[in-house]
């Protein structure tokens, strides 16, 4: 028989790649679907094609209850809501979640199969009933990585992020958009007049994004034009929210808490639209000639693509453009640095809805049906 799942969150940034992946894959015909909401209830959900089922209600503990597994792209207000509740009340099915929440307790694994697909099949063995996707930043730069770290040839990395606007939500990336338009429409009569002084445009364009007339409901401040160098909550050891996960969940994807690798950097906020970009330093434990290493790394995983490190091959493959709406993670820039024959620089790119987000929830899903 069919097993139940249940789907919350479909609609949003995350949801809808999650979606697209599965029908692209045929997972719908694998199982019984049911699809949630928090504001729709009641609402005609999507249509797989044997038409369109009502949307059930995301907090009635009775239909979820009926669920062998569910899958949640509702962010973690929803999860710290409704998770205890329904374990509470002796559920036992598989809990599958796009959300932080649940990441760092002790009885979840953060998954990511390409990297820890041993961890959580031996999981699911054991019992596990709790498989969280990991932080996009960390899923990616793992997926690029991910031969280094299999080879332990990683004393400690510094990962300075460039993190599209789609990070942080359905409703961000239209801001990010609205700010777009609206600075080029206000300056349209200065840019659009060949005439002007270009320090006139710049002054025109600088005081509409400092002015009360740019839409920044979400990100508070301009991004378009700018840049946000903070990402999620403050913390007492001075890093963002985001730049701490880079630690604790990189070690916890890999299993080593016990003998954690050092990560650390500053996380950005950019105005790409989509796929999150790294710059990382690398400080290896020992010294690998640089052909090696792009084995290493090319040979990790099927995605992983190695990008030449020159200039027009960076340019081409080397972007969030290029890579949206892929699985493909490239990784390039790789070279030996100033500092020493054992500091390596690289520079990757990949779509955080994809490898950072949807796909490895999905290759849960198989993994739990099959
Ligand atoms: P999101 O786009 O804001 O969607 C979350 C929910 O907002 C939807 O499920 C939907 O719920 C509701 N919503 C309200 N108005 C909407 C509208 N106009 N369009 C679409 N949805 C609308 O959030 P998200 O970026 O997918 O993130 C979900 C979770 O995944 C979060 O915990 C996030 O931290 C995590 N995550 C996100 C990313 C990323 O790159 N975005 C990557 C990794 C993990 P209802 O249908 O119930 O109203």
């Amino acid at each position: 028989m069919k097993k139940k799942v249940g789907i919350v969150g479909w609609r949003g940034m995350v949801g809808s790649v999650l979606m697209d992946r599965m029908l692209e894959e045929g997972d719908f015909k694998l199982i019984d679907s049911h699809f949630f909401s928090t504001t729709q209830t009641g609402y005609e959900g999507p249509d797989l094609g044997e038409g369109k089922q009502l949307l059930q209600n995301s907090r009635s503990l009775s239909d979820l209850q009926q669920m062998d597994i569910i899958m949640s792209c509702q962010g973690s207000d929803y999860t710290n809501e409704v998770y205890p509740q329904l374990r509470a009340q002796g559920w036992k099915g598989y809990w599958i979640d796009a959300a932080s929440a649940l990441r760092l307790k002790s009885n979840s694994v953060i998954i990511l199969d390409p990297v820890n697909g041993d961890l959580i099949k031996s999981s699911v063995h054991h019992g596990v009933k709790d498989y969280i996707g990991g932080n996009c930043t960390v899923s990616l730069m793992l997926m690029a990585m991910g031969g280094l770290f299999k080879h332990h040839l990683v004393e400690w990395m510094t990962v300075m992020t460039y993190q599209a606007a789609s990070g942080a939500g359905a409703h961000n990336m239209r801001e990010l958009l609205q700010q777009m338009s609206s600075v080029s429409q206000v300056t349209q009569p200065l840019w659009s007049n060949p005439a002007e002084g270009i320090l006139a445009i710049d002054r025109g364009v600088t005081e509409h994004l400092r002015s009360d007339q740019l839409p920044k409901e979400h990100f508070g401040v301009p991004l378009a034009g700018s840049l946000i160098p903070w990402i999620d909550q403050e913390l007492e050891s001075g890093q963002s929210r985001e730049e701490w996960k880079g630690f604790v969940e990189t070690n916890k994807i890999l299993g080593i808490e016990n003998q954690p690798i050092p990560v650390d950097g500053t996380c950005v906020r950019v105005g790409a639209m989509r796929c999150h970009s790294q710059g990382l330093t690398i400080k290896l434990k020992k010294e690998v000639p640089i052909d090696e290493i792009n084995e290493i790394i090319k040979s990790h995983n099927a995605w992983v693509e190695l990008v030449p490190n020159h200039k027009e091959e960076t340019l081409q493959k080397l972007s969030p453009v290029s890579v949206a709406g892929t699985l493909t993670i490239p990784v390039g820039r790789i070279r030996k640095m100033k500092m020493g024959s054992r500091y390596l620089n690289a520079f990757t790119c990949g779509d955080q809805l994809l490898w950072g987000a949807a796909e490895p929830l999905r290759r849960m899903l198989r993994l739990l049906i099959s």
